[in-house]
């Protein structure tokens, strides 16, 4: 049986399948309850009830004024407690069928799930979320678990579960772990950039496959396809065996010529780097020939800590970073939590729309203590290399300037204490709003250079959700108006004598590269296992073919339009060094 999804992290993986099932609670078990003890476990699940509706009146309850609209889908949560095909159905199975509360309960969501199955209505589909939803709160209640720890998964497994948040998926031994997939997100989610990061398969957007496979089931996972295989028989798995190790054999192939600058066939030169989520990531920029950390994504000290980190925490990551890429930069950007990327002790407000909300900078400026001592730690790292200060999602000009303020009063206070530290440090802010790129002109006189963040970029000009599946059809880097913008961006960067970098996925995707670099993009950053294929893909085109190309590009009205032509140009070439 096969399944399809959204390819997350190239590469195939042949395994057993290790069910993370309902949101975060691992695999149920069944057993059965002697007559004289089947009253207890009905208590039980009541408790567990009570509790769920104690927790979610209390969330209700601190719910702030301006939220309260949100709070009615809490109340309905509330009222499904009681629902007679939850609630009724589970108490029914306890009694009937003599088993443990967990059992009952799963199989109460199995049979709404089947109910609900070819239901089209949107309404009626969100219903069906809402109880799972609820059901699922239950569940952790009778487990006694908050959510399953995937660090703590010790067998060679493959993971497949509902979703992944990006902290779980960060905690992923490596050792252990040999892919993962899940029913939900996109591309673009930074689930599926970590994956990428730890070069595991990956492939999200499933949409059942909780579902259908159970854990010690033995899957296919085809991380470059999106493809998965459920029981494959004896000739698939030969196919797929063989196909792994061509896989193998052409990354070696690519990572050995990774070594050679990246230049075009007719000499243009460009610096390519790599993007990097945990400081343990530098190795594999440098094993994979990039040329400095075009993006370190700060947040996961923060996200896989109890609470804040300190500076000298922050300082020693920054330094071990700096140090190993020293002559090379090292791009730090700063805090981008909220969104997708939620920290517990650090989010005191229930968001209805996170993504627009209290994220990245507009988090740190609310925030400036928090802000001011991660400044302080990456001027300190300044001292021992190339270190340049990146900003996340950039709106308007008076956040430049607030945030310029925060780090002059970070650099004046270790100045004070004769802490060394590079005074003029390069200050830079991700493009990745709408506004940030018609006011780029304005902007560019008040940073030394800018970096595209093409994934938040489509998502807040194409009003997509980079996590949403059902809308992922719509993530379109190649939409005129995206091309439009980042060629906008590089004129501007370029009039007024600014660096300009793209560090967003589409740099790391061979097909968009004769776009960006027709567009006038020379440095981009990716995850460090893409800087091979993008490096070998670049040495086979001519700058003087791409400039008549752009021109053609960019007078095309749909995206099709130019993925047909880059195929039409540029075809050959991509799928000579594409991945078997
Ligand atoms: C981006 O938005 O393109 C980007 C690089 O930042 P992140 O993916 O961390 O939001
Ligand atoms: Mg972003």
């Amino acid at each position: 049986m096969m399944i399809e999804g959204t390819s997350g992290a190239p590469g195939i993986c042949i395994g057993k399948a290790y069910l993370v099932d309902t949101e975060g609670v691992d695999v149920v078990e069944k057993y059965y309850i002697g007559r004289d003890a089947l009253a207890d476990e009905l208590i039980r699940f009541k408790a567990a009830v009570k509790e769920t509706r104690d927790e979610l009146l209390e969330i209700i309850r601190n719910t702030p004024e301006e939220l309260h609209q949100s709070s009615y889908i809490l109340e309905t949560h509330v009222a499904l407690l009681g629902d007679k095909m939850l609630y009724g159905r589970a108490i029914e199975i306890i009694e009937k069928q003599h088993v443990n509360a967990e059992w009952a309960l799963k199989t109460a969501i199995s049979v709404i799930k089947t109910m609900f199955q070819d239901i089209t209505d949107d309404y009626l589909k969100e219903r069906k979320g809402d109880i799972i939803h609820v059901a699922n709160r239950i569940m952790t209640k009778l487990v006694g678990v908050e959510s399953v720890n995937i660090a703590e998964i010790d067998k060679r497994v493959i993971l497949v579960a509902s979703d992944l948040s990006p902290a779980q998926t960060s905690q992923i031994q490596l050792e252990r772990i040999k892919g993962f997939i899940t029913d939900r997100g996109g591309k673009t989610s930074h689930t599926s950039i970590i994956a990428r990061s730890l070069e595991i398969p990956a492939v999200l957007g499933l949409d059942n496959a909780t579902d259908m496979i159970a854990t010690d089931d033995i899957i296919i996972v085809d991380g470059t396809t999106g493809k998965v295989i459920i029981h494959p028989d004896e000739e698939t798995l030969v196919y797929y065996e063989e196909r792994r190790n061509q896989f193998e054999s052409h990354k070696a192939v690519l990572v050995r010529g990774s070594r050679q600058p990246a230049a075009t066939a007719d000499g243009l030169r460009l610096q390519i780097m790599g993007n990097i989520e945990l400081p343990e990531e530098v190795v594999s920029v440098i094993d994979n020939g990039g040329e400095g950390i075009g993006l370190y994504r700060t947040e996961f000290e923060y996200l896989n800590s109890p609470g804040f980190p300190n500076e000298d925490e922050l300082f020693e990551k920054y330094k071990d970073v700096v140090e190993v890429m020293d002559p090379r930069p090292v791009t730090i950007r700063t805090l981008d939590i909220n969104g997708d990327k939620s920290v517990p002790y650090a989010t005191d407000r229930y968001e209805l729309n996170p993504a627009l909300g209290l994220r990245a900078i507009r988090y740190c400026l609310k925030k400036p203590d928090v802000f001011e001592t991660q400044l302080r730690a990456i001027l300190r790292a300044s001292a021992f290399g190339n270190v340049r200060v990146l900003i996340p999602m950039i709106s308007c000009c008076s956040e430049i300037d607030q945030a310029r303020l925060i780090l002059d009063k970070a650099a004046e206070s270790l100045e004070k204490e004769g802490i060394p530290f590079n005074r003029d440090i390069s200050v830079g802010i991700m493009i990745e709003v709408p506004s940030a790129v018609i006011m780029a002109d304005r902007m560019a006189e008040k940073v030394d250079f800018f970096s595209i963040g093409t994934n938040d970029l489509i998502q807040y000009s194409l009003a997509i959700d980079r996590g949403n599946r059902e809308v992922s059809h719509l993530f379109q880097p190649l939409h005129p108006a995206i091309l439009r913008m980042i060629g906008h961006v590089a004129d501007v960067a370029g009039e007024k004598g600014i660096d300009v970098n793209m560090c967003g996925e589409m740099a790391g995707d061979p097909l968009y590269i004769p776009i960006i670099l027709g567009l006038g993009i020379k440095e981009l950053s990716m995850n460090p296992q893409s800087i091979p294929l993008v490096k070998s893909v670049i040495r086979s085109l001519k700058k003087s073919d791409l400039e008549f190309f752009i021109k053609e590009a960019l007078t095309q009205a749909s995206p099709m339009d130019i993925e047909v032509l880059i195929q039409h140009n540029f075809g050959g070439i991509l799928s000579e060094r594409a991945y078997p």
